[in-house]
C-alpha cells in the first residue's frame, strides 16, 4: 500500500472547504471592515508609544487651530488640546468600554438564559419575569435612569449599558437553551449520569456559544454607540478625560465656527462602527453553518439544469423514461456525484423498486426526477427524463409544477414531518386536490373522505377533522397515500415510506399500496432499502450503487439468481421467516464516498470475487438475458 503523505490529506479532509478566515475574508465588505478595523485598533494599541503630545495637556494660545497647523496634524481644541492625540486616546477608552459592556452583557445574560431555559418552571418564571422588567424601560431612558443613580462617570456608563443589553443575550440564549435541553443528547447525559452543571456547560453552552458569539460581534457596536451616547450627554466620561462620544459633545457648540472639533470625532465613531458592523455581519455568516452552505438562502422552484447535450432516445409509451440522469452537488472545492448516470424506464402501472444501502442516492434520483434537489447546492449535470412525452429537464417551472402533485405523486418516509402540524388531515387532502382541480369546496371535500375511505381508514368522515397527531404512523402514512391519489397519478414515487412503520403495519400499507396501484393503473416507484419488501410489491427491481444502477431485472429472477455480487449481499441480508438456518450477512465495510469514486466498479472495495481488471475503467450496464442487465464483468450465472 502506498502512504499517503499526511498533511495533503488532512488539509484535504477539511472537506475542500475553505478556513474561517478564508471566507470571512471571501466576503468583500467584511474584509474592508476587518482591514479599517485592523488599523483603528492597531493605532489605539500603539497610542502609549507614538510620539503625541498628553491629550489633557491645555494651551490657551493654540486654541481652535486647523488641521495641520503647527504641528498639529489634525488641530486643537477650545482648550488647545492637541486633537489626534485626544482621537486616538479616546479611541482607546471607547473600544475597552464598548467591549468590556458587551462581555458582561454576554457573560450575565448568556448565564440568567441558560439557567432559566434550563431549569425551567419558577426558576425560569422569575428570572425571565426580572428580564422583562428591564425590558419594559425604554432602552436609552433606563441608561440614563441608571447612571442618574449611580452618578456620571465612564464606569457607571459602562455598568448602565451592560445591563441594558442583558435581556437581549438573556431572551436569545433562554430561547435556544429550552429547545436544547428537551433534546435527545442531553436525556442521553442525564442518564448516563451527569450532574446539571456539567450538563449544562458541557453539552448545552457549546451549542449556544455560537449564537452567542454572533450577537456580541453584531452588538458591540452598537454598545460603543451607546457608550458614545452617554458621554456626548455627559454622564460618560468625565472631563479632562477623552472619549468619542464627550470629545463630540464638547465639539458640538464650535459646529459652526471650528467644525472639525466635533466632525472627526463623528467620523471615527462612524467608521468604528461601522467596520465592527461589517466584519460581525461576516462572523456571522461564517458561523452559522446553514448560510455557509446556502441551505437557509431560498433554493430555487426547480434544480438548475447544465447539461451539454440531451441524449437522444426513441419515444415509447413509458410513463416515466429516464437516461443517464446525473446529479451532483457542489460544496466548497468538492463534488459528491450523487447519481452517475441513471437509466430506468417504467411501463404503465409497473412498480419497479429503487433498492439500495443508504446513500446510494436513491432519494436523490427520484428528486431529479421532477427538479425537486435544492439548487444551490445540487446541480443536474446530464440526461433526460421523459414524463407524458416530454423532456422534463427542459420543461418550464409552470409544466413541472403541474405535474407534481398532479400526474405525479410522491410519498416521503416520515408521514409526520411531510403533514402540517396545524391542519388538519381532511383539509391538507382538500388542498391537494384543489390545487390541481377547479372543484368546490364541497366537491373537494367529498373527494377528500371518498380517498380516505380508498387508503381504508376506518370511519373516514370522522377523521377528517383529525390532526396529523392525533392518527398513529400507519394512518399518517395512509393520508399521505391519499394525497399522492388525490389527481389519479399516472406515476407515484414512494420514498421509503414503510421505513418508519413498524413491521405489520407495513405489511398492511404494502398490500394496501399494490391494491390502489392494480385498480387505478398508476406506476409505482417504489424506493427501499429493504429487499424484503420489494418482492411483495414489485414486478421489477433495479439495485443502485454509489448512483448508478448496478443491476435491473424482473424481481422473482433477480432474488432466485442474483448476478452483481452486490446484489446478492444485500439479499442475504434479509432474514426469511421459517429459514433460521439461513446464514444472514452483513456486508463488510462502506460504499465509496460519492465525491472520490474510485476507476472502475464502485464495489470493487467489498467485493468477493474482485479481480485487477475490475478497477480499470468504467464498467457498462450489460444485458443479461432480454429482461436483464448487470453492471460487472463477471456476474454470477443464473445458474449458480
Ligand atoms: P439514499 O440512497 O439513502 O436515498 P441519497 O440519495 O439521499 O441516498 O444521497 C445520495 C448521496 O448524495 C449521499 O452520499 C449524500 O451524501 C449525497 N448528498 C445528498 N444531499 C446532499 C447535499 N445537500 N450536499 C451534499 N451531498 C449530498
Ligand atoms: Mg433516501
Amino acid at each position: 500500500m502506498v502512504a499517503l503523505p499526511v498533511s495533503g490529506k488532512k488539509a484535504n479532509d477539511r472537506g475542500g472547504r475553505p478556513s474561517p478566515f478564508k471566507l470571512l475574508i471571501a466576503n468583500r465588505l467584511s474584509a474592508a471592515g476587518l482591514l479599517l478595523l485592523g488599523i483603528i485598533v492597531a493605532l489605539a494599541l500603539l497610542t502609549p508609544i507614538l510620539p503625541l503630545p498628553d491629550p489633557d495637556i491645555t494651551d490657551p494660545a493654540q486654541r481652535l487651530l486647523r488641521p495641520g497647523v503647527d504641528g498639529h496634524l489634525l488641530g486643537t481644541d477650545h482648550l488647545g488640546r492637541d486633537l489626534l492625540s485626544r482621537l486616538l486616546w479616546g479611541t482607546r477608552v471607547s473600544i475597552v468600554v464598548g467591549v468590556s459592556a458587551t462581555l458582561i452583557a454576554a457573560i450575565v445574560g448568556s448565564l440568567i438564559g441558560l439557567t432559566a431555559g434550563y431549569a425551567g418552571g419558577r426558576s425560569d418564571n422569575v428570572l425571565m419575569r426580572g428580564i422583562d422588567l428591564v425590558m419594559a424601560f425604554p432602552y436609552i431612558l433606563l441608561a440614563l435612569g441608571i447612571v442618574a443613580v449611580l452618578g456620571p462617570g465612564l464606569l457607571n456608563a459602562l455598568y448602565a449599558i451592560s445591563i441594558v443589553n442583558i435581556p437581549f443575550f438573556a431572551r436569545n440564549i433562554r430561547g435556544m437553551t429550552l429547545g436544547l435541553s428537551r433534546r435527545e443528547f442531553v436525556d442521553a447525559a442525564r442518564l448516563s449520569g451527569a450532574s446539571h452543571p456539567v450538563i449544562l456547560f458541557g453539552d448545552v453552552l457549546p451549542n449556544v456559544l455560537p449564537t452567542i458569539v454572533v450577537t456580541m460581534s453584531t452588538t458591540v457596536g452598537w454598545m460603543i454607540l451607546e457608550t458614545a451616547g452617554l458621554s456626548f450627554l455627559g454622564l460618560g466620561a468625565q472631563p479632562p478625560q477623552a472619549d468619542l462620544g464627550s470629545m463630540l459633545g464638547e465639539g458640538r457648540k464650535l459646529l459652526f465656527t471650528a467644525p472639525h472639533v466635533s466632525v472627526i470625532p463623528g467620523v471615527m465613531i462612524f467608521v468604528l462602527v461601522m467596520s465592527i458592523n461589517l466584519v460581525g455581519d461576516g462572523i456571522r455568516d461564517v458561523l452559522d453553518p446553514r448560510l455557509k452552505s446556502g441551505a437557509l438562502a431560498a433554493p430555487g422552484a426547480a434544480t438548475t439544469v447544465k447539461r451539454e447535450a440531451v441524449p437522444e432516445k426513441p419515444a415509447t409509451d413509458a410513463v416515466l423514461s429516464v437516461t443517464d440522469l446525473r446529479t451532483q452537488f457542489q460544496t466548497g472545492s468538492r463534488v459528491y456525484k450523487a447519481v452517475g448516470g441513471v437509466d430506468l424506464d417504467l411501463a404503465p402501472g409497473e412498480r419497479v423498486g429503487l433498492v439500495g444501502e443508504s446513500g446510494s442516492g436513491k432519494s436523490v434520483t427520484a428528486l431529479s426526477l421532477l427538479r425537486l434537489v435544492p439548487t444551490p447546492p445540487g446541480t443536474i449535470t446530464a440526461g433526460r427524463v421523459v414524463i407524458g412525452g416530454e423532456d422534463q429537464l427542459a420543461a418550464s417551472v409552470d409544466k413541472l409544477r403541474r405535474l407534481r402533485g398532479g400526474k405525479v405523486a410522491y410519498v416521503f418516509q416520515d408521514p409526520l414531518t411531510t403533514l402540517h402540524p396545524l391542519f388538519t388531515v381532511g383539509q391538507q387532502i382538500v388542498e391537494a386536490v384543489q390545487a390541481h382541480q377547479p372543484l368546490s369546496r364541497r366537491e373537494a371535500e367529498a373527494q377528500a373522505i371518498e380517498l380516505l375511505e380508498r387508503v381504508q381508514i376506518p370511519s373516514a368522515k370522522a377523521r377528517y377533522n383529525a390532526y396529523p397527531h392525533e392518527l398513529s404512523g400507519g394512518m399518517r402514512q395512509r393520508v399521505c397515500i391519499a394525497m399522492a391519489l388525490a389527481n389519479d397519478p399516472e406515476l407515484i414515487i414512494a420514498d421509503e415510506p414503510t421505513t418508519a412503520l413498524d413491521v405489520t403495519v407495513q405489511a398492511q400499507v404494502l398490500k394496501l399500496m399494490r391494491g390502489l396501484s392494480e385498480q387505478q393503473g398508476s406506476a409505482v416507484l417504489f424506493i427501499t432499502h429493504d429487499f424484503g419488501v420489494v418482492s411483495e410489491l414489485c414486478d421489477r427491481v433495479a439495485v443502485m450503487y454509489a448512483g448508478r444502477i448496478v443491476e435491473i431485472g424482473p424481481t422473482e429472477a433477480v432474488l432466485d439468481a442474483p448476478a452483481h455480487p452486490y446484489t446478492r449481499k444485500l439479499i442475504d441480508c434479509v432474514p426469511v421467516l421459517g429459514e433460521p438456518d439461513r446464514r444472514l450477512d452483513a456486508i463488510e465495510g462502506l460504499p465509496p464516498p460519492v465525491d472520490r469514486l474510485p476507476t472502475g466498479c464502485a464495489f470493487a472495495e467489498r467485493c468477493p470475487i474482485v479481480e485487477p481488471r475490475c478497477r480499470e475503467g468504467d464498467i457498462a450496464l450489460d444485458p443479461l438475458s432480454d429482461d436483464r442487465s448487470v453492471r460487472c464483468i463477471k456476474p454470477y450465472r443464473m445458474a449458480s
